[in-house]
């Protein structure tokens, strides 16, 4: 196939969820095709035919990979021998190389060091005894993560004496864990950026996110009081990263900002939800800027369209009638089963400013069950 033709491309996306299904969202008017290969046995992409594996057995990622012309992926916990074994048939992309960092926070911190990229000073743990090495040289307070397949914060504890390292220990120890110095941040950021096959990049405005319970709530973007200077240094940070990996696709970096410092905590190799805003929000999304990288077409824009607000609909949808009503607020439902805890949809709101942003949200939030910001830019602009 040409590079540049993408009708009848048939794309592959290894998982089934939200962000494949908007991936395919955005692939469809570009004329692609998808598939999806899932293990979770309750795939919710829709959109494209779903090579089911949920006893992680070989023959149906070898029929979808044989099914496909390429292959990307929604998560990043993927065992390397699989992701080895895809990209021995077709082109893999983010690669095997940005897979192995992101899978294991201690190689990915050495990345971030190597780059020039600050964060947090961090020791490698593996029995009680070196906790408590680490915890006298890190200084207290300080987090103690898993090392591998830790999201949403979960696995993750923060010691705050010296006679919480037992405890913890208990609770996370037997296997190599990630002790790393505390960061007192004022708030957490986020930058998406990405590299086409012919090296070339761009990066989204910088985000501000605010979690709750270690669980994405909102986005502002592009985030508020953010000098350019900041937002340049943050995409030079991203860049490094991209061009070290000879990464090709969508990538997301958070980052601590501290006394107008950026910290990098970690990076995600795939689309990522903090630039959800960017289906509505900028001249081209997210997602439609990674299928346009990793099938060889040119990059779009990344510019923001005005200011953006992105709610996550945690656990319970909204009320969709009433939501529909509201100016520039966008309702995006994933088709998902309400369970605690799980992401079922978003909302993008758009504005031409930030004063005209806030009276959106006041309106919107009523509608979403569950939602009172706090801990961000938002309340100090509502
Ligand atoms: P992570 O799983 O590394 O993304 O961490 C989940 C959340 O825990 C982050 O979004 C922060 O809110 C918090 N966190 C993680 N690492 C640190 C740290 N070194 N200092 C302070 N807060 C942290």
């Amino acid at each position: 196939m040409s590079s540049n033709r993408t009708t009848g491309l048939v794309v592959g996306v290894l998982g089934a969820g939200q962000l494949g299904r908007m991936m395919a969202l955005e692939g469809l008017p570009l004329g692609m095709q998808f598939a999806f290969y899932d293990t979770s046995g309750s795939p919710s992409a829709g959109l494209g035919r779903i090579f089911s594996d949920p006893e992680n057995a070989l023959e149906p990622l070898d029929d979808f990979t044989d099914h496909v012309d390429l292959v990307t992926y929604e998560f990043e916990h993927l065992p390397l021998d699989l992701a080895e074994r895809i990209a021995e048939k077709r082109p893999l992309h983010p690669g095997v190389k940005a897979l192995k960092i992101c899978q294991n926070r201690a190689l990915e911190k050495d990345t971030f060091e190597k780059l020039g990229i600050p964060t947090a000073p961090f020791r490698v743990v593996e029995s009680e005894d070196e906790l408590n090495d680490a915890v006298a040289a890190l200084g207290l307070p300080c987090v103690l993560k898993s090392i591998s397949g830790g999201y949403d914060g979960k696995g993750q504890i923060v010691l705050r004496k010296a006679a919480d390292s037992a405890s913890a220990w208990q609770e996370l120890g037997g296997r190599t864990l990630l002790a790393e110095a505390f960061i007192p941040f004022q708030r957490e950021l986020s930058i998406v950026a990405v590299r086409a096959l012919d090296g070339t990049t761009a990066a989204y405005p910088l985000m501000e996110n605010s979690h709750v319970d270690g669980i994405l709530r909102y986005t502002l973007a592009p985030a508020p009081d953010c000098s350019s200077e900041t937002f340049v240094r943050a995409a030079d940070y991203a860049e490094r990263l991209l061009n070290h990996l000879d990464y090709v696709g969508v990538l997301a970096l958070e980052l601590f900002e501290v006394d107008g410092r950026l910290i990098a905590n970690e990076m995600a190799p795939r689309v990522h939800n903090s630039g959800h805003w960017t289906m509505n929000g900028a001249h081209t999304s997210q997602f439609e800027n990674h299928l346009r990288a990793i099938s060889g077409l040119p990059l779009g824009d990344t510019k923001a369209v005005g200011v953006s607000c992105m709610i996550n609909l945690i656990e319970q949808e909204a009320d969709t009638a009433a939501i529909l009503t509201l100016e520039d607020t966008h309702l995006h439902l994933y088709g998902k089963t309400e369970r605690p805890g799980r992401k079922v949809g978003h909302i993008n709101i758009v504005a031409d400013n930030y004063s005209e942003l806030i009276k959106k949200v006041k309106l919107c939030l009523p509608h979403v069950p569950g939602h009172s910001p706090f801990n961000s830019s938002l309340v100090k602009l509502l």
